[in-house]
This record gives C-alpha cells, sequence and structure tokens, in this order.
C-alpha cells in the first residue's frame, strides 16, 4: 500500500532528527554549482563557523590546513568528477586558528543518465584517534632507537654494529673498496672495577664510549659498544694507513682523560689495547672471518703489552 503524505512528513522529521543529532556531520553539495546544498546545524559546535557561513567548496577548502589542502581538494575533485565515493584525512581550522582532524567520507550521486549530481558525506571528528596514532608513532620509533642503543653508554649497540657491518660489507663488495675496521678493549679493567666498585667502573664506561665517539671524524663512520669494555668502529672507504691513523687518535683521546687506574699494570691511567685491520671483501668472503682476523691482533696489542695498537 502507497505511503500517505503525512507518513512521509514524519518519515522525513525522523530522518532530520536523526541526522542532525549524529556526531557526524552530514552534508551535500551541488555538483553543477559546488555550492553547499545542507550542511548539518552540528558544523558550529564542532568547527565553530557558522552553519550559513557553508556556502560552497571554497569555505570547505580554505578552512583546511594548508599542508593538507592540494593533496585533498585534488582528491576529493577527481574521485567526484570519476564518480567514485572516497574517503579523506585533513585538519579543517577553526575560527581561533586550532585544528580539528577530520575524516570525510563522501557518497557520489548520479542522475539517472548516470551524470554526478551532488556528493553527500560525513565528517567525522577524528582528532582523538590522530592523537593515539601519532603517540603510538612517537612510541614505536621510540622503541625502535632504544633497540638499537646501548642502554649504558648510549652509544649504538652491538645489533646496530652487526647491521651496519653487513650493509658495509656488501657496499665494499659491491664496489670494491677497501673496509676498516678497529676493535677496541680496556686493558685491567677487572682490576678497574675490583678497586673502584662497579659503579665507578659504569661512569668510566661511559666516558671512555664518549670520547671515543669523537674519535672519527668522517661522516660514514660508525662507532659502538660491541659488548662489556669493547668498542668498534667502522671505516668505509678507509685503508689500513688512514685506518691506523685513528686508531692512534683513539689510544690519545682515552690517555688524556687521565682516568686514574693504579691497578693497572701498564699505565697509573687507563689505557686500551687496539686491533686494526682493512680488507677489499671477494665475493664469498665474510664479514664474521674479518672480526675474527681484526680480534685476534686486538688479543695481540694485549700479548704484546697493552696500551698499544696492532696491524
Ligand atoms: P685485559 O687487559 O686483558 O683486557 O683485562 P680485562 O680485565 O680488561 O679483561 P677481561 O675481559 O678479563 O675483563 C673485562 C671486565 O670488564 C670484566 C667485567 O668486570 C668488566 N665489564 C664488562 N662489562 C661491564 C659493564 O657493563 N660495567 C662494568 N662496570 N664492568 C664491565
Ligand atoms: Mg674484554
Ligand atoms: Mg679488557
Amino acid at each position: 500500500m502507497p505511503k500517505q503524505s503525512d507518513d512521509l512528513a514524519q518519515d522525513d522529521s525522523l530522518y532530520k532528527t536523526l541526522l542532525e543529532s549524529t556526531k557526524a556531520i552530514p552534508w551535500k553539495i551541488d555538483w553543477e554549482t559546488l555550492t553547499f546544498a545542507y550542511i548539518g546545524p552540528q558544523i558550529e559546535e564542532l568547527l565553530g563557523w557558522k552553519r550559513e557561513s557553508w556556502m560552497g567548496i571554497n569555505d570547505w577548502a580554505e578552512r583546511m590546513h594548508s599542508d593538507d589542502r592540494e593533496r585533498v581538494v585534488n582528491f576529493c575533485v577527481a574521485q567526484s568528477q570519476a564518480g567514485a565515493d572516497h574517503e579523506a584525512d585533513y585538519r579543517a581550522l577553526t575560527p581561533e586558528g586550532e585544528y580539528i582532524w577530520i575524516r570525510d567520507v563522501v557518497h557520489v550521486v548520479r542522475d539517472s543518465e548516470g551524470q554526478v549530481e551532488s556528493l553527500i558525506g560525513f565528517m567525522f571528528d577524528i582528532t582523538e584517534r590522530k592523537k593515539n596514532e601519532e603517540e603510538l608513532l612517537r612510541l614505536q620509533h621510540e622503541l625502535q632507537e632504544l633497540s638499537f642503543k646501548d642502554a649504558l653508554t648510549g652509544v649504538a649497540n652491538r645489533r646496530m654494529f652487526d647491521e651496519r657491518l653487513e650493509a658495509e660489507w656488501i657496499h665494499a663488495q659491491r664496489h670494491q673498496q677497501p673496509l676498516s675496521l678497529i676493535m677496541i678493549d680496556i686493558d685491567f679493567f677487572k682490576q678497574y672495577n675490583d678497586i673502584h666498585g662497579h659503579i665507578k667502573g659504569d661512569s668510566c664506561l661511559k666516558i671512555v664510549a664518549q670520547t671515543l665517539n669523537s674519535a672519527a671524524l668522517r661522516s660514514g663512520d660508525f662507532f659502538a659498544r660491541f659488548g662489556g669494555e669493547e668498542f668498534v668502529l667502522i671505516l668505509p672507504q678507509t685503508d689500513i694507513d688512514a685506518a691506523v691513523k685513528v686508531a692512534e687518535r683513539c689510544r690519545k683521546l682515552v690517555f688524556k682523560q687521565q682516568i686514574p687506574h693504579p691497578a693497572s699494570d701498564v699505565s697509573s691511567v687507563l689505557t686500551i689495547s687496539i686491533g686494526v685491520g682493512t680488507h677489499t671483501p671477494a665475493r664469498n668472503d665474510q664479514a664474521s672471518a674479518f672480526i675474527e682476523a681484526v680480534d685476534r691482533r686486538l688479543y695481540q696489542s694485549k700479548q704484546q703489552g697493552r696500551n698499544c695498537i696492532v696491524r
């Protein structure tokens, strides 16, 4: 049975109440004139602009963050022209100059000939969601940074070193360039802890890490805590003579700190022993074998009396 006109009027009033009491803000744009045929009264509460001030799509575009405007307007116009439903996130401007994150969900209405007649949609306030997303991203970033940082000294950790060496190894292999590695170990550090205690030992490790971190000067150089009281430097595109010079700078910088170490057999202040190696990796060479070779030189420097460099 066809509906009576007062039933239809009741339906209209029901729809209007429903539309205007939701949190989402309904709107309609006439495609030919690009003017608002309707916008929900809730817009005033959300963004602060008077309902009557929403005349055409220029008002919409102008009340958008300038960083979002071009992307969003171009996207929405292109989608509408293509007759495709779409959605877009952007920051809408308030009269106070603040921004509210909006998600606009748009449905394209066509006439009986298939021509675009109007756009209808809903604006959702997604500020809270965006804040959570941004916080999540920030935490993710922080977590990633932490996972590559040594907690005690703040320099790169062993995991970061492994990744970096692998990348530099492949690069050196591909371009047939020399790659240098400097491995450093503090002399008689066990005795240092025994005499000064573990807390002072930790402080000492921090100073040594910061000191060594400043020893390599080229932008591609990389410094990390290898573990315990051992540190390592990767020097890409560096031959053995240049690497030995950096190693010598490391040794002198630590010595210049004049950290008292009465229990050391080689000096009254803290010293380091160093192994240096350079290799231009061939196709099947392994980085792990290179680390072992340089580590053997570090061991030799201990054998040769410590506070010295073996190349
Ligand atoms: P050598 O000259 O032969 O290297 O003697 P060493 O005593 O330094 O060598 P060894 O490797 O036997 O001892 C290293 C010591 O470093 C053992 C440990 O007590 C200390 N150490 C390692 N990691 C830390 C740390 O995070 N904090 C402190 N305080 N000490 C550490
Ligand atoms: Mg050691
Ligand atoms: Mg040691």
